[in-house]
Order: C-alpha cells, then structure tokens, then sequence
C-alpha cells in the first residue's frame, strides 16, 4: 500500500511457450505446480513447462477449504499422507514462502459406540505410521470445543478423534509458492494456454495441440483434477473418474471463536475460521455429475441444517460467499499416479476426491520422481490405474468422503 502499488516485482516470469520442451504438464494447479517444483529441485530437470487453461490457482487449489492432515487408514494412503503432511511441516522454510500452515488440531466427532471402535482403530493406524491421534470421550470433547450442542437428540457427540498435527494452510500462497520456486528454477509456466489435443504417433507421445500452437514434449502429464476424464478423452482413453460439485462457503470476518478444525461426519458438516475470522465450512458433494463450478441450492440447505444442528450458535453469523469447486472421484476415493498404458511418455495424476489439497507436496514429490526415474515412488506405489482390473482397491473409509474434506 504504502508503495502505491508501484515497483513491485513479479512473483514468477508470465513465460510464453517455446516449440519444444523435455517436460509439459497440463494443468498449474497445486498438483501440477508441485509436480514441475520438485521435477526442478530434486531431479535438476528444469526444461520443463506447465500449461494452464485460465490463470494460476484459479482451479480446485484455490477454492478448497484448507484442511491439511495425516489421519488415513488403510496402508497404500497413510504413508503416502504421513510423507506429506511432513513436507508441509518444512515447506515454508523449503519455499521460503509464508503459506499460513497452522497446525491448530483436527477433531473427528464420533456419534455411537462402533464409531468409537473406528475412530481407535484409525487413531491406532496413524500412531503405527508414525502420526499422531488422541481419543477424545465426550468430556474431553466437551473442554476443546465447549459450544457444540452435546445435547442434540439425533447425533449425540460421544467423543473425538484428536489429530494434534492436522490443520490448516492458504491455499492460494501454495500454489503461489510453488509457482515462484519452479519459475525460479527455470519451469516456463505458460496461463491462458489450453490444451485441445495430445499427439500420439505410434504409441509414444509427442507433443500437444494448445491455444498457443504446437508445443513438442517427450513426455507429457496430465495434471487437471475435475477435467481429467476431459483432457485423458484427447489420448483416446477413458479414466474409473466422475467428475462432481463440492461446494464451500465463508462467513463474515468474527472475533476468534473456533481454534480447532472439527469434522462432522454424521451430519456430512466440517468447520474452521480462518485467520481473517471468517468461519470457513462445507459438506456433500452435489451428487450429480458436473462441470460447471459452482452448486445447487438443496446441498446449501444441508450443509447450513448440519452446521445449525451442531453448533446453533452460528446462526446469526452471514454468508458472505459461496463457491464449489470439480472433484475427480474415483470408485475407491483414492488417488492415481501412474503412466498411461500403452502411450509412452504419458503420465496421469488424478483423483483427488475431497482430498487434494493436503497432497499437493507429495503428489508433486511422486509425480516428478515417477516422471523422471519411470519408477513409481514408495509412497506412492499402490496408486496405479491397473487396481480398478483387478480390484484391489484402497477403499479408505477416510478417502471415500464419510470424513471428506
Ligand atoms: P486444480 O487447482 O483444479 O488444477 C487443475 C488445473 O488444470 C486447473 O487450474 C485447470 O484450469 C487446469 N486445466 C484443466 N483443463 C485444462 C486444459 N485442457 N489445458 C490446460 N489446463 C487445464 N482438499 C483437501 O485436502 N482439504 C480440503 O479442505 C479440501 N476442501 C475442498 C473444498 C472444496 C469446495 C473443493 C472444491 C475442493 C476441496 N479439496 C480439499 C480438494 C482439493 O482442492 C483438490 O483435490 C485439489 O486442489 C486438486 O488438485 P489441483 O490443485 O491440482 O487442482
């Protein structure tokens, strides 16, 4: 302010593309971002570019609600989310970027005794994994978050699951970060530059067709959440993805009142405040197939009912915004990371779900190493295409959206 706006330097080079690169990624999301930032700094592959349809963060990295945890159940996600969460716990200090991580807790309430018996179980995993859980009865609920409605008839609150590491970040300074730490490093990140088509010649790849011309590649990633099933269709493939709404919402700026980020599976409700004091909130996926970015009124009045259900306190609190966002879902809730069978020098990352924001730092660490090595990452391994054949799914309760977000 104070400069009036003048002298300020570009975070990253607004590139226009060359005819050629080793490297293009579809898609300057969070994923793709990461993707191309850890591709730079870790494998020292730098002709590189990302290519994104609109502008930077305009997709799912910038309209998600923030939550970054650890608390997976099943083997396949949890170590791939532990790896994660611990570069997020560095990434402000790697990125030299203030990306607000704030680890103020998560709370998963339980409602009946089985739930209990989940939630120990899931709280034992994460211990096992090397995260950390606590679980909470309900008076130990009750001393964290005081203003929750104990005694509701429908869902009484029997007590918590306790995430101390879980939290939240800002998610367009993610994106941000990642963009400048790429660019720096030589990453051409090239916006209003949308991919229609994807070259094949005798089943490797070559190149793809944009807004912007011709741009030839050796290898080439698509990279796009909710458009996966879109962008995969120009390689003449078909994903196990459906693309749907999730929609969010953000209250008026209120004094501090929620410390923690609480998930109401029950009720499809989850909550925090975001440190601009707006309550930051969602639920369901619109459970139509969409494209277009932005929801229906009947999963409104859902997720507000939920939120009045559990803390009738927030009922004078105004709606500021509303906003959704495409989800790339798949049948187990889990994600891809693979090459594309058959096309050499295709390689795919999708199906985030709920779930994406959190992964952002080790999608992109998997992504560039499989991208670079052609071996897929440890962590990343059980994330293939091929287990829809078969049927060895990762069916993470946590994953298929009864704890989203
Ligand atoms: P995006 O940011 O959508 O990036 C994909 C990019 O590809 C877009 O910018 C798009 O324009 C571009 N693209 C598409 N087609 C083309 C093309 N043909 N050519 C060039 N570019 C193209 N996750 C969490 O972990 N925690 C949460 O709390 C959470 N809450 C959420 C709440 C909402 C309302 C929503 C919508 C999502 C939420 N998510 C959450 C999920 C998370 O945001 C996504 O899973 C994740 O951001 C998806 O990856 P991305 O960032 O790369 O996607």
């Amino acid at each position: 302010g104070l400069t009036g706006n003048k002298g300020w330097a570009a975070h990253w080079r607004d590139a226009q593309p060359k005819p050629e690169y080793d490297m293009v990624i579809i898609g300057g999301g969070g994923h793709g971002l990461s993707t191309a930032y850890y591709l730079a700094k870790n494998h020292g592959m730098t002709n590189i570019a990302v290519l994104e349809k609109g502008y930077l963060g305009g997709g799912n990295v910038g309209r998600n609600t923030t939550i970054v945890r650890a608390n997976y159940f099943l083997q396949g996600n949890s170590e791939f989310y532990s790896h994660s969460l611990k570069l997020w716990e560095g990434l402000e200090q790697d990125l030299n970027y203030n990306v607000m991580h704030s680890q103020r807790g998560l709370i998963n309430l339980f409602h009946s005794d089985g739930q209990r018996d989940a939630f120990a179980r899931r709280g034992n995993m994460m211990i096992n994994q090397g995260d950390d859980a606590e679980l909470l009865d309900r008076e130990g609920v009750r001393k964290k978050l005081p203003y929750l409605d104990f005694e509701q008839g429908r869902f009484p609150i029997y007590g918590g699951l306790y995430h101390p590491r879980g939290g939240t970040a800002r998610h367009d300074a993610v994106a941000w970060g990642y963009a400048r730490g790429a660019s720096d490093r030589g990453v051409d990140l090239v916006q209003n530059c949308e991919v229609t088509g994807i070259d094949i010649e005798g089943g490797f790849v070559k190149g793809v067709q944009t807004s912007k011309g011709v741009i030839r590649a050796k290898k080439v990633a698509i990279v796009v959440a909710g458009r996966s099933g879109l962008v995969a269709g120009m390689a003449g493939r078909r994903l196990p993805i459906e693309s749907h709404v999730l929609q969010a919402f953000v209250t008026e700026g209120l004094k501090p009142v929620i410390d923690h980020v609480i998930s109401f599976g029950m009720g499809h409700f989850y909550i925090s405040q975001s440190d601009k004091g707006g309550l930051v909130f969602g639920g369901d996926l619109d459970f139509y197939a969409s494209y277009a970015q932005r929801g229906n009124l009947p999963m409104k009045e859902h997720v507000m009912e939920a939120g009045m259900t559990l803390m009738p306190m927030i009922g004078k609190a105004k709606v500021l915004r509303s906003w959704g966002g495409i989800m790339d879902m798949t049948p187990d809730g889990s994600p891809i990371i693979d090459k594309m069978e058959g096309i050499d020098g295709l390689y795919i990352d999708c199906g985030w779900n709920y779930g994406g924001f959190k992964a952002v730092p080790a999608s992109g660490w998997c992504m560039a190493h499989l991208m670079a090595t052609d071996q897929h990452h440890d962590y990343a391994a059980k994330f293939r295409m091929d287990r829809f054949r078969t049927g060895v799914g990762i069916m993470d309760e946590e994953g298929t959206g009864s704890q989203h977000n």
